[in-house]
């Protein structure tokens, strides 16, 4: 897409520390991570988030997710790793381009999980049961 970063970045239009290319993805590392090596990893092809990107290109992702972990793990001595993706602004999605973070992480590296609340009387099930309406049959 003419006007997206990412696409600009796999063109080299845009420059980037690559780590990884193939024929159909691209990663490289975020700008402003929060670790050193923390990576995104991108289709080559242009998909706005997750659930505009076809199975077949998500098939071809997950083994360099899983790859990409290995080496960030071993290239920056990491404790652990986090994947993530942003879908929708609300989410903290800025880049509409879909893509994969691959995140180091190290023990007291200072950085907080998620705020948690447990749900209230009757709520889980109900919410649940919402879910499993629209979950397709096995
Ligand atoms: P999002 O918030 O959309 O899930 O993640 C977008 C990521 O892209 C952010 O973590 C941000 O730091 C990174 N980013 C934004 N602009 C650039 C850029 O020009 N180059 C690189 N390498 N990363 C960028
Ligand atoms: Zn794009």
């Amino acid at each position: 897409m003419e006007d997206c970063l990412f696409c600009k970045i796999i063109r080299s239009e845009v420059p980037s520390a690559k780590v990884y290319e193939d024929d159909t993805s691209f990663a490289f590392l975020d700008i402003n991570p929060i670790n050193p090596g923390h990576t995104l990893l991108i289709p080559k092809e242009h998909y706005r988030d997750l659930k505009d990107t076809p199975d077949e290109v998500l098939r071809d992702l997950a083994p360099k997710i899983k790859m990409l972990a290995q080496v960030v793990r071993e290239g920056v001595k990491a404790d652990g790793i986090n994947i993530g993706m942003n879908n929708g602004a609300a989410a903290g999605q800025e880049i509409s381009h879909a893509h994969i973070h691959i995140m180091p992480r190290f023990k007291n590296d200072g950085h907080i999980h998620w705020s948690k609340r447990p749900y209230e009387e009757g709520e889980m099930e109900a919410v649940a049961e919402k879910l499993r309406e629209l979950a397709p049959d096995a």
